[in-house]
């Protein structure tokens, strides 16, 4: 099987804390994967380092075969990469199609992108996307009156529009109530089945990772302590110890 983003041997410090030190680990096109591990353990500085935020200091990125370790967010995301943060990034202060308007075209970002593209083919798919999360009777509402869960509902729709092959989510369901949480975990799976974008997860809810993901890569101090299906993870002592360790 062919990897379609494959990480070997990246490293990465801040300073005096070495945030991820030699992490391997491959994301197959097609599949959900899941990146697990304690607080502090290095997940978010991987995503961050993969989508191209900061410079690595050693390793290999690769997309789709092709080298993008020394390429910026911009060019990452144009080539179908693209992730969504632990913080929800919206405009509180505009609607809920209007931050989708503005999240779209990578190619014509910005003010100029969004007037162009208001009337046009992305309004519709503004709709068809919020109306997919489950958001369409709240589309001309100010993304601020929102729900923190249906801000994330947001998020995820606006990460769409850039018609991602890859999405990478971190926590996406932090703090969001248990109702919500259910739906958004059938959307996920849905963008993966039925729109074959291929889903890398970090997730501090086992019980959703374990739904969802089908081979999950686990995090601790920075490196790679443990890979394998669902159960295998959930009983190994060593990802047990970790997290126990941590609390
Ligand atoms: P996780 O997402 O698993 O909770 P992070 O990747 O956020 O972990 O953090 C890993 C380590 O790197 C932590 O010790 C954190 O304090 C440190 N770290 C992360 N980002 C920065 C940064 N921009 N500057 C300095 N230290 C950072
Ligand atoms: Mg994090």
């Amino acid at each position: 099987m062919t990897a379609m983003l494959s990480v070997a041997g990246v490293s990465k410090s801040f300073g005096g804390v070495r945030a991820n030190h030699n992490i391997s680990l491959q994301v197959p096109e097609g599949k959900i994967i899941g990146l697990i591990g304690p607080n502090g353990s290095g997940k978010t500085t991987l995503f961050s380092s993969i989508v191209g935020f900061h410079p690595i200091d050693g390793g290999s990125i690769r997309f789709q075969g092709k080298e993008i370790s020394r390429l910026t967010v911009p060019q990452i995301a144009r080539r179908g990469l693209i992730r969504t943060f632990q913080q929800t990034r919206i405009y509180s202060k505009m609607t809920c199609v209007q931050n989708m308007l503005i999240s779209m075209p990578l190619k014509g970002a910005g003010l100029l992108g969004f007037f162009e593209s208001q009337q046009s083919r992305g309004h519709r798919r503004a709709e068809e996307l919020l109306e997919f999360v489950g958001l369409h009777s709240k589309r001309h509402l100010l993304a601020g009156d929102l729900s923190f869960g249906q801000q994330k509902l947001l998020e995820f729709a606006m990460a769409l529009m850039n018609r991602p092959r890859m999405l990478m989510l971190d926590e996406p369901t932090a703090g969001i109530n248990p109702t919500l949480i259910n739906g958004l975990i059938d959307r996920l799976k849905r963008a993966n089945s039925e729109f074959g974008i291929t889903l890398f997860v970090i997730e501090h809810n086992m019980r959703v990772i374990m739904n969802l993901a089908e081979h999950i890569y686990c995090l601790a101090h920075g490196q790679l302590l443990a890979e394998g299906p669902p159960e295998a993870i959930q009983s190994d002592q060593r990802v047990i110890d970790a997290y126990l360790g941590a609390h």
